[in-house]
């Protein structure tokens, strides 16, 4: 595992491309997101156990998955968030790189699930991250996006 070693994001790993300079530059970056999220906001965003792996050749996305805690129910579930970056995405500007790291945070933080989805629900759902990330202060860099999916072209790149 590969845990930060600033202690505000101490739970918090990203994995895969680690030689990589996308690395450094994504996880300096998820620092600064992180920085602009409110203490108890940040709180929630720990329990939500975010494990962020870089891999190439994908988009970005945040999906959680569920474990069963040994000894206790078994619909007392562990919710793990898993967030896939594309290394990619430093390629682009730094705002919307940083965009892009709020908005799979918000999608965490909100507890968006992956079943059971509707188009309707779903396209709600990246509305709702997007709000998220201008409430978080990065509107900003979700306007300098122009695939954000309030102003910009995301709803019609994801679903046509
Ligand atoms: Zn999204």
């Amino acid at each position: 595992m590969c845990y930060f070693d600033d202690g505000d994001n101490e739970d918090f790993a990203l994995k895969g491309c680690l030689q990589s300079p996308a690395y450094t530059k994504i996880a300096r970056l998820y620092e600064d997101v992180m920085k602009k999220i409110p203490e108890e906001e940040k709180s929630e965003i720990h329990r939500k156990n975010i494990v962020a792996i870089l891999a190439d050749k994908t988009n970005s996305y945040c999906c959680p998955v569920y474990f069963p805690q040994r000894g206790r129910e078994i619909t007392d579930l562990i919710e793990v968030n898993l967030i896939i970056f594309s290394p990619q995405i430093v390629k682009r500007t730094k705002p919307s790189a940083i965009y892009t790291i709020a908005h799979e945070l918000a999608h965490a933080f909100l507890g968006h699930g992956i079943t059971g989805g509707s188009m309707d629900m779903l396209r709600e759902r990246e509305i709702e991250a997007d709000q998220q990330v201008i409430k978080w202060g990065f509107e900003k860099e979700l306007k300098a996006d122009p695939d954000n999916y309030i102003y910009g072209n995301g709803l019609e790149n994801t679903f046509g």
